[in-house]
Parts: C-alpha cells; sequence; structure tokens
C-alpha cells in the first residue's frame, strides 16, 4: 500500500470488498467456542499445527505491550506511536501424511507505518518488502505470515471476540496472500491491562491460548488462510511452551 492510491490499486480494493462481501453471505462466522475447535484448515485434507518457539513470543508480548495505548489505563499517550504492532513471522513448514506443521521460530518486528492508532496499524509495503527480501535469502528460513495486536481496555475484553480478525484483516490477508510460499498464518497477539495481576493458570485451547504476565491478560491465536476456499480459520493446534508456563507467581 501507498500513500496514493493508483486507478488500479481502486479496482483492486473493490474487487476485494466484492469477494469479502460473498464470502461474509456464504459463511457463517460464528464465535462459540465449540466452531472454533472444530473448524481446521483443509489444505490437502491436511491437519494445521502452529508450534510458536520462545523467541518468537517474546518479541510480540514486549512489542504489544510497549505500544499498548497509554490512555487505557489513564496515562498521556504518545501521540502517533501507541497502537497496535505488526510483524512477519518466519520459520520453517514440516509436512507428514495427516499434518503440515508451521514451526514460528521467531518474528520481525515492523518499525515503519504509514498509519498506527489503537484501532488499526498500517505497514508501509515498501520497507516490509525490504524485511522479506532479506528473509528470502536465508537458506531454509520462510516467511509463514503475518502477526498483528489487538489491544483492548480491560472492561471491553472478550477473549474470542476481541482475538478474532476483523473485516479489515480478512481483506488485508487475502490482498497479501500472493507474497507467500505456503498459506499464510494470521496471528492475532490480544491484550489488555488489568487492575491487577492475576494469578490464574494459562487456558489452552485448541488454537488458542490464554495467558498472564504481571497485569497483562493476553490471548494468542492463529488463524490460517485457505487459498482454495478463500477462508480465514482458526489452525487445529496451536502450541506454545513459554505462553504455557508464564505465571505470576
Ligand atoms: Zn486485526
Amino acid at each position: 500500500m501507498t500513500d496514493t492510491l493508483t486507478k488500479h490499486q481502486l479496482r483492486e480494493i473493490r474487487e476485494m470488498l466484492l469477494e469479502f462481501r460473498s464470502y461474509l453471505d456464504s459463511n457463517h462466522v460464528a464465535l462459540d467456542e465449540s466452531v472454533h475447535q472444530m473448524r481446521h484448515i483443509n489444505e490437502g485434507g491436511k491437519i494445521v499445527r502452529v508450534n510458536v518457539h520462545d523467541g518468537a513470543l517474546i518479541s510480540m508480548l514486549t512489542s504489544s505491550v510497549e505500544v499498548y495505548p497509554s490512555q487505557y489505563v489513564g496515562d498521556a499517550p504518545l501521540l502517533g506511536q501507541e497502537g497496535e504492532v505488526f510483524g512477519n513471522l518466519f520459520g520453517t513448514v514440516e509436512e507428514d501424511d495427516d499434518c503440515i506443521t508451521y514451526e514460528v521460530l521467531g518474528t520481525s518486528v515492523t518499525q515503519t507505518y504509514l498509519i498506527r492508532t489503537e484501532e488499526a496499524c498500517c505497514p508501509s509495503s515498501h520497507h516490509l518488502m525490504k524485511i522479506r527480501q532479506i528473509a528470502d535469502s536465508i537458506p531454509g528460513l520462510t516467511c509463514l505470515g503475518r502477526f498483528h495486536s489487538h489491544p483492548y481496555p480491560s472492561s471491553q475484553f472478550t477473549t474470542l471476540w476481541n482475538s478474532h480478525w476483523s473485516p479489515q484483516d480478512y481483506i488485508s490477508t487475502f490482498a497479501s496472500v500472493r507474497e507467500y510460499r505456503v498459506p499464510p498464518l494470521e496471528m492475532i497477539f490480544a491484550l489488555a491491562a488489568l487492575q491487577s495481576e492475576k494469578k490464574r493458570q494459562p487456558v489452552i485451547k485448541p488454537s488458542y491460548i490464554v495467558s498472564y504476565c504481571k497485569n497483562f491478560k493476553f490471548v494468542l491465536r492463529s488463524f490460517i488462510f485457505d487459498v482454495n476456499k478463500r477462508t480465514l480459520d482458526d489452525v487445529a493446534v496451536l502450541r506454545c511452551q513459554l505462553a504455557e508456563k508464564i505465571r505470576n507467581w
């Protein structure tokens, strides 16, 4: 995306919106837990597993907390610099008879944005491309997709709703799918600053993990884009050993 859209880009956006409208018409996007657990990607009929390694979780957690909007905790905001954070996911993909496994080894946290607010972030595609080109020259490393944070005030935070992709996220993923060599992951790191540190066990579900780190509650959740059905579905299994170990005691 650039600052000024060409006629061609406007036409592409119009086509994407039409695609998205037909997607919504043909898919009931239910948010109850049982539906999430049943829906997995069927790229070749195989289950998709995602393993998030420690380094990747650390950079998603720290960068999301760093730019978490100060106004949500009653502090003065640093205008234009707080809100959502965006990054690329890098790692490897392994395939066996039943399963495709994404090993997310690390992330690149984007530092250049056209727009950044508490409700959206728009990275500069020119700068993103520089990172992808560097990554492509590293043997064995694949860009697996991207992540971004969903910061919310604690009073508005609901686990399943706030960790779900938005229509804008779908359009953005759909628009960028040709940039990947594998069906891209869309990982959401949803978080809220609570009034106090909660001493709670992490909640581990098939496609997401809820955990508590100091006064933050966060949800790590991953979707995958099915290039055949053009749907963005919860992965079958998401695991992150570090997120499952974090405790406030
Ligand atoms: Zn989003």
